[in-house]
């Protein structure tokens, strides 16, 4: 606590006027103190070994320094019994917007709700992968830097980077001469990854990952028009969505157009075909990690079971309704996904993984609103138990790989001494589905913050601020 409280008297000589929430932001510290010691734990340490039971994690400062079953506690040490408790690595999103899209046309920054649902869910680090206010993004990540204001650690992202037909909010490319200018800006102005969408060009995806990578900055896209090997071989850094983004199986391929309604030609795609395998191949040749999105896409397919009551009662009320209808219709098959392709997105996404290659996850808060920040990406962790993978794998997924795509693994990703004490405390076994739930406190840079009421102050503003 002292640390913090050290930098918010920082921030308010800085900024001069101390941010009127910031006062109460230690109501919502569950554990704090010079060293920590959780005791007891079930520790699944995000680098894919099994659970170890009966596992002790000293924290000192905003960092691990013990993790063992034969740790001495120091005396004085602030000591956390935690048997029937859980400890993961705090989760790493790399498809976590800073704005969410949803109900009808809906579309808001959620710098102060949806921060705090990342932190609640157990989101310590974001990737916001496709920014539409980037000044506010850039500076909602100093203020957390600063503590004064609550959230995970950001990496923050440019301005979407399309073709003609993007979205009012996206730089729609003219050719590779603006691509350039616009990364040049940008990366000066601080972002560290840009996300290109999915009507840009070869010659512009090319032009501005060279610009890019001029600038010390990453690239990764959610694509159409250009397939995933060709942007391999223009050297992207991440590709995003799996099978649902890439279109270089479809019959009806063009070169830089996006082949219309190609997603459910893809039922009866051969994940082990030669052409799917030179996907793979290309991609852990050249170190480009695949980031798996299922959640948003979820509320399109016909059958899946209903949506988390806890993404209603977050929302606010008029786009909880809103949502709500959305879901039921799109459930009942309008417009929907085939759950074939569903199916075959998972199936695609262990093959991948079992080729080698470097899945990371992110939760996407956008399309029809279904899928808000953090409980989305809780959600995203059931699905990629269903898709075959083991609970440590899935851990892995969602922390270790993703900080290893960020450049950041060093520092957090797994339970290990040496790391900064970002850690996941949840009630119960992670076996059991919808566990992640019951996540207790969310420790990042060694501050335990209550996950409930975290969650009780953004309750009826998701969705608007
Ligand atoms: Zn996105």
């Amino acid at each position: 606590m002292k640390a913090l409280a050290t930098s918010l008297t920082f921030t308010a000589l800085l900024i001069g006027v101390l941010p009127l929430h910031a006062q109460s932001f230690q109501d919502f510290i569950a554990v704090d103190g010079p060293v920590i010691a959780l005791i007891n734990a079930k520790v699944i340490d995000g680098t894919g070994v099994p659970a170890r039971d009966g596992q002790t994690i000293l924290i000192e400062g905003d960092r691990i320094t013990a993790v063992g079953s034969n740790i001495s506690v120091p005396a004085g040490a602030n000591r956390l019994d935690m048997a029937g408790y859980t400890v993961i690595p705090g989760l790493i999103g790399l498809h976590n917007h800073s704005y969410y899209t949803g109900g009808k046309g809906r579309a808001a920054q959620l710098s102060f709700s949806g921060s705090r649902l990342y932190l609640a869910s157990g989101v310590t680090t974001i990737r916001t992968t496709g920014a539409r206010a980037p000044y506010e993004e850039l500076n909602l990540k100093r203020e957390i830097e600063a503590g004064a204001a609550i959230g995970p650690t950001i990496f923050a992202t440019g301005p979407y980077l399309t073709g003609e037909q993007g979205s009012r909010t996206m730089t729609r490319l003219q050719g590779p001469e603006q691509a350039r200018r616009v990364v040049r800006y940008w990366a000066e102005e601080g972002v560290s990854w840009f996300k290109a969408y999915t009507w840009i060009s070869r010659a512009e995806l090319g032009a501005a990952i060279e610009e890019a990578h001029r600038h010390g900055v990453k690239v990764t896209a959610h694509l159409c028009s250009v397939g995933y090997r060709e942007a391999v071989a223009l050297g992207i850094d991440n590709l995003e969505h799996g099978l649902f983004a890439n279109s270089e199986y479809a019959p009806n391929k063009v070169p830089d157009q996006c082949p219309p309604g190609f997603r459910n030609t893809y039922a009866d795609l051969d994940v082990n075909s030669p052409e799917v395998q030179a996907t793979f191949q290309d991609m852990i040749q050249n170190d480009v990690a695949m980031t798996s999105t299922l959640v948003v896409y979820e509320i399109s397919v016909a059958g899946r079971p209903p949506i988390d009551e806890r993404v209603y009662e977050v929302l606010a009320p008029e786009i909880a309704e809103e949502v709500r209808e959305i879901a039921i219709a799109r459930r009942a098959g309008q417009g929907a996904i085939d759950p074939e392709m569903f199916a075959k997105a998972m199936e695609y996404e262990r093959a991948f993984v079992r080729a080698g290659g470097t899945l990371a996850a992110g939760v996407d808060p956008t399309g029809y609103g279904a899928a808000p920040p953090g409980l989305g990406d809780q959600r995203n962790y059931e699905l990629l138990l269903e898709a075959g993978f083991s609970v440590p794998e899935v851990v892995q997924i969602m922390s270790g790989n993703g900080a290893k795509v960020l450049g950041i693994l060093d520092d957090v990703g797994t339970v290990e001494a040496g790391k900064l004490a970002d850690l996941v405390v949840i009630e119960g076994d992670l076996e059991e589905l919808g566990n992640l739930h019951r996540t207790k406190i969310v420790f990042r840079h060694g501050i335990g913050w209550d996950s409930s009421k975290l969650i009780d102050s953004v309750r009826g503003v998701v969705g608007i601020r």
